[in-house]
């Protein structure tokens, strides 16, 4: 699996570095259809990431310790970290 995933959710543009992931699933407790930790517990996709509200998903992404979650608004302006 390459280091880094991307997805546009809810219109934002959404990237996990997951060479930065430490795992402890932060992400997975705020928003678990859209993370989920893989069998090496690192971060990446969950099943129904489209199923969220923005400000959740942002949430999500804010609470990440070590910032391997970004987001970008649709004129590619940076929202989290
Ligand atoms: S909150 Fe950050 S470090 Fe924790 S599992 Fe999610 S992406 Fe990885």
């Amino acid at each position: 699996m390459s280091e880094t995933e991307e997805r546009t959710i809810t219109g934002l543009r959404v990237e996990i570095d997951r060479g930065l992931c430490v795992g402890f699933g932060d992400c997975v407790t705020e928003a678990s259809e859209v993370f989920r930790l893989d069998e090496e517990d690192v971060a990446v996709f969950g099943s129904d990431p489209d199923s969220v509200d923005r400000k959740k998903l942002l949430r999500a992404c804010e609470v990440c310790p070590v910032d391997a979650l970004t987001v970008w608004d649709t004129e590619g302006k940076q929202l989290v970290p």
